[in-house]
């Protein structure tokens, strides 16, 4: 694209409701933020613990500086794994409960990693619809065969899995979709991915933290935890409060990216200040299971509320609730409603999620009150669903 060609296509995305600009947040995460100097009470975050600023994870990064210093210098196959990193590894694979865990920058790194280390040419991924983007991206950059299934239809997985050549098989998702909160449905997966002896990834960025009593997805599924075929992502950014990602398996599948992972090898390892703000996070989710009890009851009240009424609230039980609402102008309007009342939800709007699915993304956290919940639910109730706003 020229110069000329980006000034039309961002005006005809303005056009089309879609053009993309980022809020300035001038306070740290948590219930209540100003946004564009303006405060709200906000339901945008993926902070479902309320542990981005928790003290005790601003300290643990307060003294990882004072003792790491700022930056870790390398890449970590060069000079720049530090013993933070390594306890970071050993601590995320006994919470875990799996053999061995590997720390990235990113989860889309990632998702990156894995996916171009496990298939190639001449093998196949097969993928939900409705995955993370940076999943998408991965399958596209491992030049394996890419076939997407239909959300959770595991009749069309298998179809797709029978017909399909290839040496080496993977089969990705979301263990919870992030913009819609449902889940996968992971032993009906693994039972496919025996059958056709194919990898079985799992991306697992909101349930980490949140289901399994924090220890994510697979404490839900105990057929899949340690199962050989299975592969495990966590990111670091999200319920745990902080940056990063994580994969668990083998020792052998951690030697195996280690070696080969181009996203791994050829990146600066995070500062050793964040893996001790990551380990502080794990100490919290393990002294303070009330945050998730609390988060829960959040959840209940939240959809008990939305029993009695006609928003279009998704089938999930996470934090994540959204209202799917349709047009993209509808939900700009619903979230400018929002916003009038003090509340702060995000529209997502394509291509984040598909063609006619605009939504208000409602996330719950363990940081909101009671009567934060009700505010929202009084603030819902004042939109006219009838007449599809
Ligand atoms: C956020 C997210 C990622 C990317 O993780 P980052 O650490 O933010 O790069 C990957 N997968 C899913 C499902 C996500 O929601």
């Amino acid at each position: 694209m020229n110069s000329r060609q980006i000034a039309a296509a961002l005006a005809a995305l303005a056009d089309q409701h879609r053009l993309r600009r980022r809020p300035v947040v001038d306070t740290p995460q948590g219930p209540h933020v100003v946004v564009d100097g303006v405060r709200y009470l906000a339901f945008a975050s993926n902070d479902y613990l309320g542990l981005a600023n928790h003290p005790a994870l601003a300290e643990a990064m307060a003294d990882g500086v004072a003792r790491w210093g700022a930056g870790s210098g390398a890449s970590h196959l060069v000079a720049g794994h530090h013993a933070a990193h390594e306890a970071l590894e050993d601590e995320l694979a006994v919470w875990l409960g799996l053999p061995a865990a590997l720390t990235f920058g990113s989860g889309y790194s990632a998702n990156l990693a894995v996916v171009t280390s496990l298939v190639g040419r001449g093998d196949a991924v097969f993928a939900d619809r409705l995955n993370h983007a940076s999943l998408n991206d991965a399958c596209q950059l491992s030049r394996a065969t890419f076939r997407r299934f239909a959300h959770n239809d595991l009749d069309h997985l298998e179809r797709l899995l029978a017909t399909t050549p290839a040496a080496t098989r993977l089969i990705a998702v979301d263990a919870v979709y992030s913009m819609d909160g449902d889940e996968a449905p992971l032993d009906g997966l693994l039972t496919l991915a025996e059958r056709y002896d194919a990898w079985l990834y799992l991306d697992d960025a909101h349930g980490f933290g949140v289901l399994g009593d924090g220890r994510g997805s697979l404490h839900e599924h105990p057929r899949l935890l340690g199962h050989p075929l299975v592969v495990y992502m966590a990111t670091l950014g999200k319920a745990a409060g902080v940056a990063g990602a994580c994969v668990a398996g083998s020792r052998e599948l951690v030697d195996w990216l280690v070696n080969r992972a181009r996203p791994y090898i050829y990146t600066t390892a995070q500062p050793p200040a964040v893996a001790e703000a990551c380990r502080a996070a794990l100490r919290v989710m393990a002294a303070e299971p009330a945050r998730r009890a609390r988060l829960a009851a959040h959840i209940v009240r939240l959809r008990r509320a939305a029993d009695a009424k006609v928003w279009p609230l998704t089938a999930s039980r996470t934090p994540i609730q959204p209202i799917i609402i349709g047009r993209n102008e509808a939900v700009l309007q619903c979230a400018a409603r929002l916003r009038e009342a003090g509340l702060w939800v995000p529209a997502i709007r394509p291509p984040t999620v598909p063609e006619g699915g605009a939504r208000l993304r409602v996330s719950l956290t363990a940081a909101h009150e009671g009567a934060d919940i009700d505010r929202l639910i009084d603030a819902l109730d004042s939109i006219d669903w009838e007449e599809k706003p």
